[in-house]
């Protein structure tokens, strides 16, 4: 268990009362923008044993005590027999809490050894077969949603991972279908930043399970992009707010996707929601004195 001195706050500290009513709003706000959760829908919570994940939950518990919805929720973990996996932590912490559970034993981890070549990165074979047991347990238990515990910055990570390395300008989106239609994804912490999250979990002093238990390296790639990311909202206070925004403002007549807009059949007459701006500059906003401006120079042109 992770020693509470660590913690700034401690559950029982204004600034504590602060954060957890931040995130709760941050949770409710994304809950009703993507409509994400409905009466009668039962809520599979993914809890892996780490920080995101506990902290969904309990978030979870607490909206539903106050919600205008009735909805059911599960907390699901998936024992991957991973070596050295604590498999009483989870059961004793659902316990107690009091939450519906369902512990899910399936030996993955044998597979991935056994078909991925030593020293190669074995998340993607992993994940794949992780997200076919949580899809299959979901239909078991009659999950209407199923809810991960992914946050801000893991979208802003993943628009760039695509962006850099895939070609796409591609976030992790809030709300999600599955590829064969039959499950919704949600991702209720969508508008909350990983350090509240890290700092609200410190608080609540959750038995984290490390996440690294299997051996994998993390992919050089996220690490790169994460280190990226930490270094911009350290020099450049407000820039990751603006990224974070920026992925609820798309304007598809300003970037070049034949898909999106119709660049073809565009004319002299046709209306243009952002108007013509081709030839002003950027507008963007003051920046207070403590934001760095951002000039053409960085890469922003209309
Ligand atoms: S870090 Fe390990 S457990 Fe996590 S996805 Fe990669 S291989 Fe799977």
């Amino acid at each position: 268990m992770p020693p509470a001195a660590e913690s700034a706050e401690n559950r029982f500290s204004n600034t504590f009362l602060r954060l957890k009513k931040k995130l709760e709003r941050g949770v409710g706000e994304a809950i009703a923008d993507f409509n994400m959760i409905e009466d009668g829908d039962t809520v599979m919570v993914c809890v892996s044993g780490g920080k995101d994940s506990y902290s969904l939950l309990s978030i979870l518990l607490a909206l539903r005590e106050r919600a205008p919805v009735n909805f059911r929720v599960v907390a699901m973990n998936l024992d991957q027999k991973q070596p050295g996996f604590p498999a009483d932590v989870l059961p004793a912490w659902f316990e107690s809490i009091g939450v519906e559970y369902r512990i899910i034993t399936e030996d993955t981890y044998s597979i991935v050894k056994d078909k991925i070549p030593e020293g190669k990165t074995t998340c993607s074979l992993c994940s794949r077969l992780r997200r076919g047991i949580i899809y299959r347990v979901a239909s078991e238990i009659g999950a209407t949603k199923i809810a991960l515990g992914h946050h801000r910055e893991d979208m802003l990570e993943t628009l760039f991972l695509n962006m850099f390395f895939g070609g796409k300008i591609k976030a992790m989106p809030p709300k999600l279908v599955s590829d064969d239609g039959n499950h919704v994804v949600i991702r209720p912490l969508a508008y909350c930043t990983e350090n509240d999250i890290a700092r609200f979990a410190r608080a609540m002093e959750y038995p984290i399970i490390p996440c690294n238990l299997c051996g994998s390296q993390e992919n050089a790639q996220r690490k790169q992009i994460k280190a990226m990311l930490a270094g911009w909202a350290r020099d450049y206070p407000g820039r990751i707010e603006s990224l974070a925004t920026a992925l609820q403002n798309v304007v598809p007549s300003h970037l070049a996707d034949q898909r999106l807009f119709d660049f073809q059949g565009l004319t002299r007459h046709s209306q243009v929601a952002e108007g013509d701006t081709a030839f002003d500059p950027p507008e963007l906003p003051r920046a207070p004195a403590n934001i760095v401006r951002i000039t053409p120079l960085d890469g922003v042109q209309d």
